[in-house]
């Protein structure tokens, strides 16, 4: 038989990765909760006709897609917003608004691998439907914010910008949409030249270049410079005022933004307002991000809707965690090793284990069927805090043999006082 690999880009979870990523999650789930955010769970598998309205070329080539037997051209999904409109636009249609909905699992892109680039990966997912105001972006960056801040990760900061501002030059210059999110994709990727290649108006890609350049000392300062930059185009204009309203109402609620980016753009195509990544220094590579997606819901057959969401990447996340040491505020259980003297007292020490587990503790039962010594010396090498030897003599007595494993001492402790005694 050939020995079997993962498909590539695609990994196993083990042992302190495994660990990091239900902790990313547990505090995903967490930040949900305290921001008022409902769960939902959707396919992994959608209509490929969903998945590729509205997400951009630069996802669209690279799904996982197939006909499954029925013939039906399906995908794996890439991102969870094109299920999240869905939704909004059937089974929550009639919800009142604002609509907030959380959501974890795993993602699907053809990427080419590399360090905390994946084909299959992670993400925390938040939507916020029904508000067009500055709170609402505010909301989804501070949620962000919480979330970093509640991992334990240090200095991570946000970068922020709007689409508007570019589009608003380029609409304004008359360059058509399509032509506008070819332009974005390739200045997400900072392909500069090409992206201004693309760009017919002279005018248009003169004032693109100079937007490059803009640099405040302050990112309230640069917003500023990018609002006078624009003052001869009103939808541009219009966007950098917005921005700025976003920017105050995150950094004085304490959310640290070193920098806003002119030119920034982000490489999904539904964006029509604020957008924004979070980062840490020691990684050149986004955490999270999102923005404001304000036509996407209409395109799926909805009331017009406007929207603002971002996703977590937790596979960058664990990386980020990993890098910075930091350690994960897990709660620390007591861990029992449960080992009946003889085969006869089985039933015996499994009631054990079940009082144990149904008090939280947690409880590894001997299922080898080894001699004592062996068992002992395992439930060392699998670092368990405590091993409770059930013997005959002691279970006369209504008492069980429990061994510290750190200090080695050993003492008889009546069955009723064990918790009190595992526990102390
Ligand atoms: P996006 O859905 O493109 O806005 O991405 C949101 C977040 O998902 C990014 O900030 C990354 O943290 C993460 N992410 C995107 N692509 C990948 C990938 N190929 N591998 C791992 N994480 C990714």
């Amino acid at each position: 038989m050939p020995t079997f690999q993962t498909v590539r880009g695609m990994r196993d979870l083990l042992g302190e990765e495994a660990v990091a990523f239900t902790f990313i999650i547990s505090k995903a789930r967490e930040t949900a909760s305290l921001y008022g955010y409902k769960e939902v769970i959707t396919p992994v598998v959608e209509p490929l006709e969903l998945l590729s309205a509205k997400s951009g070329e630069e996802i669209r080539q690279r799904m996982f897609i197939f006909k499954d037997l029925g013939e039906r051209s399906v995908a794996l999904r890439p991102e969870f917003t094109a299920s999240i409109a869905r939704l909004t636009t059937t089974a929550l249609k009639n919800e009142p608004k604002p609509l907030r909905l959380f959501s974890v699992g795993s993602v699907y892109r053809y990427d080419e691998p590399q360090r905390g680039r994946y084909r299959e990966f992670w993400q925390s997912n938040f939507e916020l439907m029904g508000s067009s105001k500055p709170e609402a972006d505010a909301e989804i960056i501070l949620l962000t914010n919480s979330l970093m801040q509640n991992l334990g990760l240090q200095g991570y900061t946000f970068k922020i910008g709007h689409i508007g501002v570019i589009r608003g030059i380029l609409s304004q210059e008359g360059v058509d949409e399509k032509t506008q999110n070819a332009v974005l994709q390739r200045m997400d990727k900072k392909e500069y030249d090409e992206a201004f290649r693309l760009v017919q108006s002279e005018k248009a890609r003169i004032m693109l270049q100079g937007l490059l350049t803009l640099k405040g000392s302050s990112p309230q300062e640069t917003v500023e410079k990018i609002g006078a930059y624009v003052a001869d185009y009103p939808k541009a204009k219009g966007a950098a005022e917005n921005l700025n309203e976003v920017l105050r109402l995150v950094t004085e609620s304490g959310c640290p933004v070193e920098f806003v980016e002119p030119a920034f753009a982000r490489g999904l195509e539904y964006y029509t307002g604020v957008i924004f990544e979070v980062y840490i220094h020691e990684l050149d590579i986004a955490l999270g991000g999102g923005g404001r997606y304000d036509k996407l819901i209409e395109v799926f057959g909805g009331d017009p809707t406007p929207a603002v969401g971002c996703a977590h990447g937790i596979d960058r996340i664990a990386l980020a965690l990993q890098t910075q040491k930091t350690a994960l505020a897990t709660k620390q259980e007591k861990k029992v090793a449960v080992l009946p003297i003889t085969e006869a007292l089985r039933v015996e020490a499994l009631k054990i284990a079940q009082q144990f587990r149904a008090a939280g503790v947690t409880v590894e039962f001997e299922v080898m069927g080894r001699k004592m010594a062996k068992a002992l010396e395992d439930a060392d090498k699998r670092k368990m805090d405590y091993a409770v030897i059930v013997g005959e003599r002691e279970l006369k007595e209504g008492a069980v043999v429990v061994k510290d494993l750190a200090s080695r001492e050993q003492s008889t402790v009546p069955i009723q006082k064990l918790l009190e005694k595992i526990k102390s």
